[in-house]
């Protein structure tokens, strides 16, 4: 099987992170961050919160500095776009693509699926099309009420000690969802093990990603 490096040569990769909402990023591709930055700690990171009220902005900004520790280069930007209501307010969200766009050339870019469930989800996957043409884009899943789990096409592999510092961040910093019942350590890591038999990953665990277009 041909395994694919991210970057190859490419010492400084660009990656870009976009979340909906605070703990999107880290749920969908937390543990792919953190192989990342093991493998090239070089790497520059972009990453974009897009929503968060006082309580929920504070755990967005200090998950994604949880993630971002070890990475030499990063921006955390947590926006305050209304959430729940992306399509209603999605021109400024799009004027905020349109500067993103000239601020940082990704060579990755994490975003969410296409056909996520979830509104603002959506909006942010349209919109990371829109703005970035021939980016070599990644979509990652959020597992939700809705039911809207499909069939990946791109795997990473993830070993224990990215499982468990993954799952172990979210359940700490994000208080405001223990309510929650899906909010467990199960939930998340029943996912990562399902991508993990699909894929045949030695450890067990993987995230997955659609990946719909590639350039070379
Ligand atoms: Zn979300």
């Amino acid at each position: 099987m041909l395994r694919l490096r991210f970057f190859g040569e490419n010492k400084k990769p660009k990656i870009l992170c976009l979340g909906a909402h605070a703990d999107d990023t880290e749920i969908g591709c937390g543990g792919t961050i953190l192989r990342l930055i093991e493998e090239t700690p070089e790497a520059q990171f972009y990453w974009v919160i897009f929503s968060g009220d006082e309580k929920r902005g504070k755990e967005a900004y200090q998950s994604a500095s949880v993630f971002l520790n070890e990475a030499e280069l990063k921006v955390i930007d947590v926006q305050h776009f209304r959430e729940s209501y992306f399509p209603f307010v999605g021109a400024k969200i799009k004027d905020y693509f349109e500067k993103l766009k000239k601020q940082f050339s990704p060579d990755i870019i994490f975003t969410h699926y296409k056909y996520d469930a979830h509104q603002d989800h959506r909006l942010i996957s349209n919109l990371t099309w829109n703005t970035f043409r021939d980016h070599f884009i990644l979509e990652y899943e959020v597992l939700k009420y809705d039911g809207d789990l499909g069939t990946p096409n791109l795997y990473v592999h993830l070993n224990e000690s990215h499982v468990r510092r993954k799952i172990d961040s979210i359940l700490k910093i994000f208080e405001t969802q223990k309510e929650n019942q899906w909010f467990t350590e199960e939930t998340f890591r029943s996912i990562l093990r399902i991508r993990g038999v699909e894929s045949n990953s030695p450890s067990k665990y993987a995230e997955a990603f659609y990946c719909r277009k590639i350039v070379f």
